[in-house]
């Protein structure tokens, strides 16, 4: 999986100033799913490090299925915007079905939101002022806010950056 996923991100970079490979991201995820998450169920890991290979690389979902299973594929599937939305669409969307998400895809969706607020916290996107931020962070609290409760230990640490988020902004 980590091989599958070097190679469908490797022309791809984060938005950082840094411009860190993409792949950081999804090893960074599974690790936060298996290191704090405690999570050992391996469909939730595997799909913690393919999480972004629908969304954004040409993978599809039959590849994934035929590769790493249907179960690991739904995962994945489950946490992917539908590209063909304009953007402020799947961010409804987004916060819409939050609440009808399965436990395993609910657990890589709090990692995820995890790893991209803890970068954009502290190497936000050049681009981006302070309300494109502000505004960021609360619209990944409404999609968390939403999740069905699956596991303290992944919650907290997202709090836990939203809460520092929010300490630096009033200091
Ligand atoms: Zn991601």
């Amino acid at each position: 999986a980590i091989d599958f996923a070097a190679l469908k991100h490797q022309m791809q970079l984060r938005k950082d100033k840094t411009q860190t490979s993409y792949l950081v991201h999804p090893l960074s995820v599974a690790h936060q799913l298996i290191v704090i998450g405690k999570v050992r169920n391996p469909n939730v890991m595997i799909a913690g490090l393919l999480h972004d290979t629908l969304e954004d690389t040409e993978t599809t979902y039959p590849e994934l299925v035929e590769r790493f299973g249907r179960a690991t594929a739904d995962f994945v599937y489950e946490v992917s915007d539908d590209k063909n939305l304009p953007k402020g669409e799947r961010k409804r969307l987004q916060v819409a079905s939050a609440r009808y998400l399965s436990a395993g895809a609910a657990q890589i969706k709090l990692a995820d939101k995890w790893d991209n607020l803890k970068d954009t916290l502290h190497h936000p996107p050049l681009d981006w002022e302070n309300h494109t931020i502000a505004a960021y962070f609360k619209w990944s609290q409404q999609v968390i806010e939403r999740l069905p409760w699956v596991n303290a230990n992944l919650l907290q640490a997202v709090q836990d950056v939203i809460q520092n988020f929010y300490r630096i902004k009033t200091l």
